[in-house]
């Protein structure tokens, strides 16, 4: 009787250390999920930027542009949930950035207080904020911590893919097999055999062949992002899986294999999450073209 007593009691504790262990564990996974999903809508408002604004502020306010950034979006942000446009002003038809620090000279004296601060040097974090709406002060703090945060928009960072300015637009999102998925990158056009560049740091993670991509390399950035390059022509030979990258580093040439084969030669430039979520690297790419070539 004894010895069932205590062999009921070790099954019983031993069930109990297991629930309480895969409650654990369900916990643990749970902030990792929270983590990424966090992180994701980081970079998705990241991509949401006009790229003329980063590249306008970056140009006159080269010192401390994240910190004008963050007002100028919280100003466009917090004005257009008013009207029924509810999102920045993507200006893709004009390639010549405007001057986004000038257009808001005209709104209301407080927020002309926190630029005129700036001007005079205070820091971000020491702005009297005295009178300025609260939202519009927390979509500001928000933009200015995804900025320091990841310096996806940082042109010494970051790099564009070509050494050459070409043709390309945002389509991302726009429908591919007559519907059947979407277009999850940016094309960027240029003649066959053109060199291609890393626009990270990171190590190869995928490399050759796969259906759509064609020839295409893959590399796992430094930030945990994976950029992917796809419909080259020809793969730099020195790359295998693992190697190495520093942005500007060769990855191949500019091709047209895989599902781009009845199409102009192009690359596919495409950025995924760490949870598997795509990126629009339109904006991306727009600013670190304005930095390689207008230096
Ligand atoms: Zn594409």
């Amino acid at each position: 009787m004894k010895n069932i007593d205590y062999r009921l009691k070790k099954i019983f504790t031993l069930i109990v250390v297991l629930i309480l262990l895969s409650l654990l564990l369900k916990f643990i996974w749970q902030i990792f999920v929270n983590q990424s999903k966090a992180q994701a809508k980081d970079y998705q408002s990241l991509a949401a930027i006009p790229p003329e604004l980063i590249i306008s502020v970056q140009k006159t306010k080269p010192g401390n542009w994240q910190d004008y950034a963050s007002i100028l979006i919280a100003i466009f942000l917090t004005h257009s949930s008013n009207s029924a446009e509810a999102e920045l002003p993507m200006d893709t038809s004009n390639s010549k950035p405007k001057d986004y620090y000038y257009l808001i000279l005209s709104t209301d004296l407080k927020i002309q207080f926190l630029l005129t601060q700036l001007d005079t040097h205070v820091a971000y974090k020491n702005l009297d904020w005295e009178g300025v709406d609260p939202e519009l002060r927390k979509k500001a703090n928000y933009y200015r911590q995804l900025f320091e945060k990841y310096p996806i928009f940082e042109p010494d960072k970051y790099q564009f893919p070509l050494a050459q300015s070409c043709y390309y637009t945002d389509t991302y999102g726009a429908a591919r097999e007559g519907g059947a998925r979407r277009h999850e990158g940016t094309d960027l056009f240029a003649a066959k055999g053109t060199p291609i560049y890393s626009v990270s740091s990171g190590k190869v993670e995928r490399l050759g062949w796969n259906r759509l991509g064609g020839e295409r390399v893959g590399v796992r950035g430094e930030d945990g992002n994976y950029y992917y390059y796809a419909h080259l022509d020809t793969i730099n030979k020195s790359l295998s899986i693992g190697t190495e990258i520093k942005p500007g580093d060769f990855l191949g040439t500019m091709g047209n294999t895989g599902d781009a084969l009845t199409t102009p030669d192009h690359l596919h430039f495409g950025i995924e999450l760490p949870n598997g979520e795509w990126l629009n690297p339109y904006s991306f790419l727009k600013v670190w073209e304005y930095h390689k070539f207008n230096q």
